[in-house]
């Protein structure tokens, strides 16, 4: 990679809990174009107090080139039967019932005690379902990844022919893929904390970033993301500073199927 890149991280709170976030990595000309899209899409989130925009340069030496994962669309009844969907793709990744069911609790109440929702992820052990992260309000935050700028029109693209063109699935693909890169990591939960929002997915090496449409009831203001940890495989500090502060760009995407009704017996 020849080009220098800036980091630009966004956050925003309201009294002092998160509101939204935003993570890219653009070239110098699109600095201040691409930073004023995210503060216009922290505004629009609900009159933050506190928007933090912090922008970086990149050393070319450290970036990691990686592909995205295939991206699938399960349909499903209701949010209930999403729960038993992901529930079931977190089993067949290799996480444990006890630690799925854990994790899809502490999302249903809200990761942060007192029913909060957190401004990175949780790590959860994938076979005892104990949570690891060592701030349990913050979490860990994945940062420094984006689409390498030569994939960014072409994935583009592609998404809004299948109708998948907003930023919101660009973005949890290209957290779910450094996600799936990193060392120790068998699968991801997510679903969101805006209330409208009700797509989740499930991410796993085999899969991919599966979306499971809904995963959470309208109106719910709760949500968040869980990353399960194989122990065994994974040494917690190396953990998150690879999610925190590695680059990582995406320069090769992955399949994009249709959706399809998901069926118990998968
Ligand atoms: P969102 O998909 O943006 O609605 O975010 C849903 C939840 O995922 C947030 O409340 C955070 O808990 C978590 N989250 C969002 N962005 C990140 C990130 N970059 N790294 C880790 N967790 C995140």
């Amino acid at each position: 990679m020849e080009q220098t890149l800036y980091s630009l991280r966004m956050r925003a709170s309201r009294n002092g809990q998160h509101l939204t976030g935003a993570e890219r990595i653009v070239p110098l000309e699109q600095v201040c174009e691409v930073s004023a899209r995210l503060i216009e899409r922290a505004i629009q989130r609900g009159a933050p107090d506190d928007i933090h925009c912090h922008i970086e340069s990149l050393d070319p030496a450290n970036v990691l080139l990686c592909a995205l994962p295939d991206l699938s669309t399960l349909q499903v009844p209701d949010w209930q039967t999403g729960r038993t969907a992901a529930r079931q793709r977190l089993q067949k990744a290799g996480v444990s019932l006890k630690a799925a069911d854990h994790a899809i609790r502490l999302l249903t109440d809200g990761p942060v005690p007192g029913g909060r929702v957190m401004r990175g992820a949780m790590l959860i052990d994938a076979a005892s379902g104990e949570r690891l992260e060592t701030d349990l309000a913050r979490g860990v935050r994945v940062s420094r990844m984006d689409l390498a700028p030569s994939m960014s029109d072409r994935l583009m693209a592609k998404l809004n022919l299948h109708g998948l063109g907003h930023h919101r699935v660009r973005e949890a693909l290209v957290l779910a893929g450094k996600v799936l890169s990193a060392p120790g990591v068998l699968a991801e939960l997510c679903w969101s904390d805006d209330p409208a929002y009700l797509t989740g997915y499930v991410a796993e090496p085999v899969s991919g970033y599966q979306r499971i449409l809904p995963l959470k009831a309208q109106g719910d203001p709760r949500g968040g993301r869980a990353f399960f940890i194989d122990r065994q495989h994974c040494e917690l500090n190396r953990l998150c500073h690879y999610l925190e502060k590695q680059v990582v760009l995406f320069d090769a995407m992955g399949a994009i199927y249709p959706p399809a009704a998901w069926k118990a017996t998968e």
